[in-house]
């Protein structure tokens, strides 16, 4: 059955659906941390809807709301509801650091590229600036304006002129640049550094550094300590907005809400997407220091500018998180699967790094050389399917083991799926 609903959607949908060939699955019913598919197999769902599924599947205290809602009203533009300034006091609650008790909230449409293009208007209007810094290895979306910033894709060159004053810094990744956690730092900031202070290196007119305190298609990537801190000091120092993409990152994703309160570090600028909308509502919001709310009425005006229903979706997603501590879970679980993994890696030459925080984690691969190994990822991931596991992939090279479970996950169940995923790596790279 699933094999049947696979063919006819490549038949009559867009030749722009990319699908993971290896995991040719229907999804029919999602609960918690599961799915079944269109044939009655059950898998653990060790991805969660690429980060959105946080309060897991059809989560019942986020779905009661959503009915209630649905049956009252769904749509106002702008108009003010109780659901609407609900989400942004609670929003405002969890805002990391300096930006609680002192920001705006713009919503957006569906995606988490809306809220890049927010952010990058936001901050260009407030610095009179055109110059944007991102890294390499980032994502940040498809739309025009994201898909400047974003660097790890090669679709961007069928679609120029993109924005033209980007430039991509390098991105502290130790494991791939073969350098010790202080040298990658030093070396990401001196060449931030440069980009923002010397107009002849970089950018005339910088207006923004956008970056992922852990970057998620290039990899999770988790950058070592002092590099978000060090953003943050040139930030300041130049007068020039940090913005955090916490869109993959944020809404709980590591045991913490924002993946920057791991480094105590606060954005002026913060986009949010994916999880935000609860059991999987599009939403996204860009909050932003209190200060930089200087654009003019109808500066970043749009029909789905948060949507009712998912905002009542996303408040319920706060209250349950807080209710049932998931933060803690996430930070516990997570650190067990990492252990777990970095057990395997022990005896293994060819899974090289396992890294993240929270329920936020990869692992990545490399063949007898130490090169990039997309191969054996695509492999683990193909057999964790035929087992009963759903498994992600990332990396500039496609060759990071990605899994962000719905932090609902239990202990159990992790250990069920952690099985899988130890005997898959075993049998693909030995
Ligand atoms: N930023 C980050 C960090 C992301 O991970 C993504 C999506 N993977 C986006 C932006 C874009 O979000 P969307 O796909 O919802 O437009």
């Amino acid at each position: 059955e699933s094999e049947k609903l696979l063919e006819k959607q490549r038949n009559i949908d867009s030749s722009a659906v990319a699908y993971p060939e290896d995991i040719p699955i229907a999804f029919e019913e999602g609960k918690g941390a599961t799915v079944r598919d269109a044939d009655g197999n059950t898998f653990i769902d060790m991805f969660g809807g690429i980060g959105v599924l946080n309060v897991g599947h059809a989560n019942p205290y986020v779905l009661e709301a959503v009915h209630e809602q649905a049956d009252k009203l769904v749509h106002t533009v702008d108009f003010p509801t109780e659901a609407r300034l609900e989400l942004i006091e609670k929003l405002d609650a969890i805002a990391p650091g300096d930006l609680q008790g002192n920001n705006r909230v713009v919503f957006g449409g569906p995606t988490g590229s809306d809220a890049i293009e927010a952010a990058i208007k936001l901050a260009k209007y407030n610095t009179g600036g055109d110059g944007l810094i991102a890294f390499r290895g980032a994502y940040h979306g498809m739309t025009s304006g994201a898909l400047s910033l974003t660097s790890n894709t090669g679709a961007k060159s069928h679609y120029t002129p993109l924005l033209s004053d980007v430039v991509h810094a390098p991105y502290p990744n130790p494991f791939e640049q073969g350098k010790s956690a202080e040298e990658a730092v030093a070396h990401a900031i001196e060449e931030v550094t440069a980009i923002v202070e010397d107009p002849y290196s970089g950018l005339a007119n910088p207006a923004g550094i956008f970056v992922e305190p852990i970057q998620g298609e290039g990899g999770v990537v988790t950058p070592p300590e002092g590099f978000l801190s060090g953003l943050r000091d040139i930030a300041d120092d130049n007068g020039v907005p940090l913005i955090f993409d916490e869109i993959q990152s944020g809404f709980g994703r590591t045991g913490q809400w924002w993946a920057g309160e791991h480094e105590g570090v606060s954005p002026d600028i913060m986009t949010t997407a994916k999880a935000l909308g609860g059991v999987g509502f599009p939403l996204s919001a860009t909050i932003y220091r209190e200060e930089l709310d200087t654009w003019e009425a109808g500066d970043h005006a749009g029909t789905y500018r948060g949507h009712v229903v998912a905002m009542r979706a996303g408040s319920r997603a706060i209250e349950y998180i807080q209710q049932h501590d998931l933060l803690a879970h996430a930070r516990d679980l997570g650190a067990d699967i990492r252990a777990r993994l970095k057990d395997v890696a022990d005896g293994n030459s060819h899974l090289g790094e396992v890294r993240g925080r929270g329920l936020f984690i990869g692992a990545e691969f490399v063949d007898d050389n130490g090169d990039p190994d997309s191969a054996i990822v695509d492999s683990i991931q193909q057999y964790c399917y035929e087992h009963g596991v759903l498994v992600w992939t990332a990396g500039r090279h496609g060759n990071v083991l990605r899994l962000l479970p719905p932090l609902v996950l239990t202990h159990d169940l992790a250990d069920t799926a952690l099985d899988v995923v130890a005997d898959a790596i075993e049998q693909v790279t030995t």
